[in-house]
């Protein structure tokens, strides 16, 4: 395998300096070769350069230097949103220059075995909840990647006694060479980031990284119920273990009896456990009404959390508590709390409208929606089933405020405000809690999903949660 040492005295060049190309350039560094970071933003809007300075390591911004790449240079780590046709990108291409991701240098530094988490949704929630199931378990989880730690920095923390738990986007995926994750989990594939992918074939093939280097000694978790996941079986050379909400399996973990399909009449909701099938037998793992977030999405995460750590060695019985006791992660279908007799759900993180449909159909009460944000040309009309059997009223708010608006009226909504920009983002999203106060009755929740992004109003879809959930509890 290869090791950061195979690079002393060799130029290794960085390009992108978020958090994982400092991390990266740091263990390079310390591993004596010649470290180069390169960033576009102009050095005023690089703060993690002053670090780097100081440790001597050279740091370039403002524009990719012509000569950035040179015959010499061993390595090009690319920061993961970085695409490929930028030139430097294009030039170490073009010399055969090796070009990977921090992840993959995650994977030459780690002591401990990997277990990696991708899919197009659910894989905050999923790694999050995995590492508290290998925490019951006794099995020392450390959670890194796109989750938001470096995988480099905790690569280097950990141990072998240890599991690096990591979470995986497609772009991390798609420059990783030698990466091998003792256990791989997809959670489902759908169609986004095709900007960034040209296709759904170098999608999925980027997704499919996951198990390329896997032997027979690992294990591969596949969501059953999805097709796209399904065929990538014929390829594996790791053991198969898939999950399955809606159907019984040979073996692997799934729900017993299944659901019926969305849309028709669940009569076993009391009674459907998560169930392990091998051959040892079908044994118990955990009762799905008692699980510790609603919806059925959240269900299929739990599976998958499930048949992962079952696949790093859990004892089954321990992971009964820890799938009752999670309660999710900020700002996805969070409970807020209830005031006068209503219930506050911060969903921010719903950036499109297939979250939002989730969102709105996980929950039993009748819904004050909150939605809206900034306008990326998606279909809202997606929306309309749910807001006729689901919503009872539509507070809109920032670019997509008059779109949504209309859905809703089009659904035969009576209760639609729209709400126009205030002096600020805060001060309208406040106004927008109000709004749906007034409109809300006991019984029924208040949701913020909001189906957009929320650039066109915040910094980031965490302050539009922090604010939504601020403004429920001074009601
Ligand atoms: P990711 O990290 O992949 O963006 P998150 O766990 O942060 O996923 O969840 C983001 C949103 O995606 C949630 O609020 C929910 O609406 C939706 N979601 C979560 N899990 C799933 C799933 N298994 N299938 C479909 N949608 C999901």
């Amino acid at each position: 395998m290869n090791h950061p040492l195979t690079y002393r005295g060799r130029r290794v060049v960085v390009l992108g300096l978020a958090k994982s190309g400092v991390s990266v350039a740091k263990v390079f560094h310390s591993y004596g070769a010649n470290v180069v970071v390169n960033d576009q933003k102009e050095r005023e809007k690089c703060p993690e350069a002053s670090e780097l300075d100081a440790l001597g390591i050279s740091v370039i911004c403002g524009g990719h230097p012509e000569d950035l790449i040179t015959e010499d240079t061993a390595l090009l780590i690319k920061n993961p949103g970085i695409p490929y046709h930028v030139g430097p990108v294009r030039t170490a291409e073009a010399l055969g220059i090796e070009i990977v991701t921090e992840v993959e240098v995650a994977y030459w530094l780690s002591p401990a075995p990997i277990l990696g988490i991708t899919g197009s949704n659910g894989k905050t929630t999923t790694t999050t909840w995995t590492g508290k199931l290998l925490e019951a378990a006794g099995m020392l989880p450390i959670i890194a990647g796109n989750i938001g730690r470096p995988l480099c920095e905790a690569a280097e923390e950990a141990t072998a006694e240890q599991w690096l738990v990591a979470e995986l986007s497609s772009f991390q995926l798609k420059g990783t060479s030698e990466f091998r994750p003792r256990v791989a989990v997809l959670l489902n594939l759908a169609e986004t980031h095709l900007d960034y992918h040209g296709d759904m074939d170098d999608y999925v093939a980027s997704k499919a990284r996951l198990f390329a280097n896997q032997t027979a000694e690992d294990t591969a978790v596949l969501n059953w119920d999805d097709p796209v996941c399904r065929r990538l079986a014929d390829m594996l050379q790791a053991r198969l273990l898939p999950f399955a909400a809606y159907q019984r399996l040979d073996s692997g973990v799934y729900m017993e009896p299944p659901y019926p399909p969305a849309g028709e009449e669940d009569t076993n909701s009391d009674t459907r456990q998560i169930v392990w099938k091998s051959d040892k037998g079908v044994i118990p793992i955990a009762a799905a009404a008692e699980l510790g977030i609603p919806g059925r999405h959240n269900a299929a995460n739990a599976l998958a959390a499930a048949a992962a750590v079952l696949a790093a060695g859990a004892d089954p019985k321990l992971l009964a508590e820890p799938l009752r006791n999670f309660r999710g992660v900020e700002h996805r279908l969070e409970f807020v709390g209830s005031f006068h007799g209503v219930a506050y759900y911060n969903d921010s993180k719903a950036t499109n409208p297939t979250a939002t449909t989730m969102s709105v159909g996980s929950l039993k009460e009748p819904i004050v929606l909150i939605a809206g944000g900034l306008d990326r040309g998606s279909d809202y009309m997606d929306l309309l089933p749910l807001f006729k059997s689901r919503v009872r009223a539509v507070v809109a708010i920032g670019q997509t405020r008059e779109k949504i608006s209309r859905v809703a009226e089009l659904a035969g909504l009576t209760a639609v405000v729209t709400v126009d920009p205030l002096e600020d983002a805060e001060t309208t999203l406040r106004h927008a809690v109000r709004e749906a106060a007034a409109l809300a009755r006991p019984g029924d929740a208040v949701l913020l999903s909001p189906a957009c992004a929320s650039w066109d109003m915040f910094q980031s879809y965490e302050q539009r949660g922090r604010i939504f959930k601020e403004s429920a509890h001074t009601l």
